[in-house]
């Protein structure tokens, strides 16, 4: 239906005769001529029509986003029309033939992006808002990043395998969306979690690489960076350890960012996790920025302020956030500081001290009158703090310190998502159990395959309550500007060792043969050592995309309270349906309040 693409259109192409299919972006009738935007996948084109002339009547009658086939010549725009923010702005097309393909009613919202949309409106008519530049680049974008993953982990001799959608639960510590069975009435399948099993039975089955770009589905509550489904680079591999792993995941995405950015990205960074939660306060540090912990244990160590008397004192620097010389833009008012200290005190520390710093060191705060002139003088000196400076300290469990201070370090510090740059971050040494739950029982960090450290196996045996949470795992993250990109680990591969970790975990040994039998089972076949990982798709496309939010590159998404406003899903289906599952729907107790997008 055409010869060539609207947008490829460039002056070298003068006096060319070309057919073109797409959307009518904009016209602007002059009552004579009229001149209408002409968008398709490859971008816009101005073509000029002139509706006087036989058979290009159609061109008074034209509307927005009707889809149109013209035949032209390619020809300059005249002087003082071109129009520079167009990659084809210096020609134009001279319509011989107009041809209306189909008609559209005014479109909900304009396609032009320069007019804001409700996100509500732009799902329920998402073919619309996929014509947006903004989806086009991304979605395309998106490709770009499949694809060089693709060509990666096919590169290091993996293979794609596909696992089954219907399946039994797989642990990834979210719920299961359940899937009724119509020929055995009253059973489920579940959708997966991850593939995780089936990847480690692979391994088992000999399959050495393995990799997919696998859909996972969990029912947790939705966020800016989470859906219900969600894909992630899923892969594993035999006779490996956490750095072969690493070494390959790092290879294959940081191909995805050279193929989006047309650079590679600078060297991945590596933490242990301990180090992580001293310096940043999280397992999944934005080390696009400093602003680190500060550990003043040192400089308190012999306090006589009570406050300070705690397992940890520690601190962060807010620079030209005080008063005085050297303050900045950044200076924080005392209502602000009281609002810090609110946050603080909800994200459960005790209170939190800020001081402001003068010159000379002098400090500004309602607890300085506590705290000794060498108290003090040692304050500025390990903080590093500087005329004009802030500082905020919290003190109490060191845990706690970590998190209160490492979350109040995002809120103050943290730069938007297309600053920075590409700060990819490999965290390992994760503990093995993240808690203790209700009764006591160890929660696994990762997921009950994880191997523990090949230090701390025999703790396994020891160890009991809080000092379970010393053992650590070989397991690791991989981080991109404060986001956690994916996790792996070392996989348990013997049938001994992995009872043991059930049990610990709670799951007796008939649930653990009732549930994950199959897996115990192949153990005893000859399962090679093992270790993988998962990359989640959406948060690096995001990342790279510059969206801070995760539906901006994902065609269909749903809403953040799971809806498709699009399809109408989820809806209730016919009776019929039902009773040929064997199911009824009971009154709930309480009736959940009926969801709005
Ligand atoms: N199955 C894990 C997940 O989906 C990743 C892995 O351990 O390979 O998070």
């Amino acid at each position: 239906m055409r010869t060539r693409m609207a947008g490829e259109l460039r002056p070298s192409d003068e006096g060319t005769r070309v057919e073109l299919c797409g959307w009518i972006a904009s016209r602007r009738d002059h009552g004579g001529i009229v001149f209408l935007d002409l968008r398709d996948a490859s971008g816009v084109v101005q073509v000029v029509v002139d509706p006087s002339v036989a058979g290009l009547e159609a061109g008074h009658r034209v509307r927005n986003e009707w889809v149109v086939r013209v035949v032209g010549d390619v020809r300059a725009r005249p002087d003082g029309t071109v129009n520079p923010e167009l990659t084809t702005g210096e020609i134009e097309v001279a319509t011989e033939e107009l041809q209306v393909l189909n008609e559209a009613e005014p479109p909900p919202f304009p396609v032009d992006e320069r007019v804001e949309a409700d996100e509500v409106l732009r799902l329920r008519y998402r073919y619309v808002d996929l014509r947006r530049d903004r989806m086009q680049r991304n979605l395309r974008l998106r490709a770009t990043v499949n694809r060089a993953i693709r060509g990666a982990m096919d590169e290091q001799g993996f293979s794609e395998v596909e696992t089954p959608l219907l399946i039994a639960s797989t642990p990834e510590g979210a719920r299961d969306f359940v899937v009724p069975s119509r020929l055995q009435p009253g059973s489920f399948y579940a959708l997966p979690q991850s593939p995780q099993l089936f990847k480690q039975l692979l391994m088992v089955g000999g399959f050495d690489r393995y990799y997919q770009l696998a859909r996972c589905m969990r029912d947790e509550d939705l966020r800016a960076d989470r859906q219900f489904e969600f894909t992630q680079l899923d892969a594993e591999m035999s006779f490996a350890d956490g750095d072969d792993v690493i070494g390959v995941i790092t290879e294959a995405v940081a191909a995805a960012a050279e193929a989006v950015t047309g650079e590679a990205p600078a060297p991945f960074g590596r933490l242990t996790w301990h180090e992580a939660m001293e310096r940043y306060g999280s397992d999944k540090p934005d080390t696009r920025f400093g602003m680190e912990l500060v550990d003043l244990g040192e400089v308190f160590a012999a306090t006589e302020f009570r406050a300070f008397q705690q397992d940890a004192v520690k601190g962060i620097r807010v620079e030209g956030a005080g008063s005085g010389v050297g303050a900045g833009d950044a200076v924080m008012s005392r209502s602000q500081l009281d609002a810090l200290t609110d946050r603080a005190k909800k994200l459960g520390a005790a209170g939190l001290v800020w001081m402001r710093v003068g010159e000379h060191g002098a400090i500004d705060s309602p607890v300085a009158k506590f705290l000794s002139e060498a108290e003090q003088l040692a304050l500025v000196d390990a903080t590093g703090a500087e005329p004009g400076d802030l500082l905020l300290l919290v003190a109490g469990e060191r845990m706690l310190v970590n998190r209160v201070l490492g979350t109040l370090r995002l809120d103050l510090g943290r730069p938007p998502v297309t600053e920075g740059g590409l700060q990819f971050l490999w965290v390992v040494d994760f503990p093995l159990f993240e808690a203790l739950d209700d009764h006591g029982r160890p929660i696994p960090a990762h997921h009950p395959f994880t191997m523990p450290h090949a230090d701390d196996v025999s703790l396994l045996d020891s160890a009991t309550g809080e000092d379970l949470l010393k053992v650590r795992a070989q397991a690791y993250d991989l981080v991109l500007n404060g986001w956690e990109l994916g996790s792996g680990s070392v996989r348990i591969h013997r049938r001994d060792v992995q009872e043991r970790i059930f049990t610990l975990l709670g799951i007796s040994t008939e649930d653990a043969q009732a549930r994950f039998g199959f897996l115990l089972d192949a153990f005893r076949y000859g399962a090679p050592p093992h270790a993988g990982f998962a990359v989640g798709i959406d948060r690096l496309t995001a990342i790279l995309a510059g969206e801070e939010n995760i539906r901006e590159v994902i065609a269909f998404p749903k809403t953040q309270s799971g809806l498709d406003p699009l399809t109408g899903a989820p809806g209730p289906i016919d009776p019929a349906q039902l009773d040929e599952l064997g199911l009824q729907i009971a009154p709930r107790a309480k009736t959940p309040e009926p969801k709005t997008p």
